[in-house]
């Protein structure tokens, strides 16, 4: 119940209260795919997070006089535990910060972090059937969304349709697979970029307006959540809207 307070109570709070940077200890470090890990962070102070929301990570960076912030969602559920929070980090090469994060953080491990923000959530009160979509880190957030609805024990249906370069680079896919045996509500859709042959994967191209208009009478959603790369966000996005769904159901988070 106290946990659920903490859910209900964090959407005004996010809003409201002022945000102090605090340092967390990285009690876990998970390997997920070749170029992602997730950082399981203990946070010393938390007001709940709402599944969907991020948290900026700042770190000294040589030569630069000020520490580099980045954004990270959060991969895990409020529920049961909102004060531990799981983070998904893709190493983008040549980049400042998340290089460091996937191959320097180890267990014990401080890191300095913000948050939570963002509007990019959903809760059983939002409702459903839910059109989840998401190309490489951009699941992480949606993984919390479904994470979040096992744990209420609500079943609003919720389709996801995840973009990988291959099985081996999809994030949670094994548990994805696992989890869509276990929930009648759970549907997963897999396209392959750079794998034809794997029969895992529904489609094997980028994600495009043909395979939304494909997959979403399927599933009849009412509303939709994207996350990825902002071409990608905006092309589904103007698929929805062009079939038919209201811009306001249409929920995006573009990792720019
Ligand atoms: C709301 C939100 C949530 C996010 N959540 C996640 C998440 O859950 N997981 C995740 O992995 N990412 C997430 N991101 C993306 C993340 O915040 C970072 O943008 C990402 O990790 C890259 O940061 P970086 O410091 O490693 O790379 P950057 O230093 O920002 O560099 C990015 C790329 O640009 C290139 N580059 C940099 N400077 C130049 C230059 N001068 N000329 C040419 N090229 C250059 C780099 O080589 C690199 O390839 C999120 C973003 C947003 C906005």
């Amino acid at each position: 119940m106290a946990s659920e307070m903490a859910v209900a109570l964090s959407g005004r709070r996010n809003f409201s209260k002022p945000k102090n940077w605090q340092m967390a200890s990285v009690s876990e470090v998970i390997i997920e795919t070749p170029e992602t890990k997730t950082l399981r962070l203990a946070l010393v102070d938390s007001d709940g997070f709402l599944p969907g929301q991020y948290y900026n990570i700042r770190i000294p960076v040589e030569g630069r006089p000020r520490p580099i912030q980045r954004a990270y969602s959060i991969g895990s559920s409020p529920l049961p535990d909102a004060s531990v929070i799981d983070v998904g980090i893709r190493d983008t090469p040549g980049g400042l910060v998340s290089p460091v994060l996937v191959h320097q953080v180890s267990p014990g491990d401080q890191l300095e972090v913000r948050g939570p923000y963002g509007n990019f959530t959903w809760t059983e009160r939002d409702g459903g059937p839910v059109l989840l979509v998401g190309a490489g880190s951009g699941v992480v957030p949606l993984m919390s969304m479904i994470r979040y609805q096992i744990q209420k024990g609500s079943s609003q249906p919720m389709h996801l349709l995840f973009s990988s370069k291959s099985y081996e680079f999809a994030i949670y896919g094994d548990e994805l697979g696992e989890l869509a045996t276990a929930y009648d509500w759970l549907t997963v859709s897999h396209t392959f970029t750079r794998d034809s042959a794997d029969e895992r994967a529904r489609f094997s191209r980028r994600i495009d307006k043909e395979m939304v208009a494909e997959i979403l009478p399927e599933i009849n959603a009412r509303l939709s959540y994207i996350c990825g790369p902002p071409e990608m966000v905006e092309c589904v996005e103007q698929a929805l809207v062009g079939l038919g769904m209201h811009p306001d159901s249409v929920k995006t988070e573009k990792y720019d």
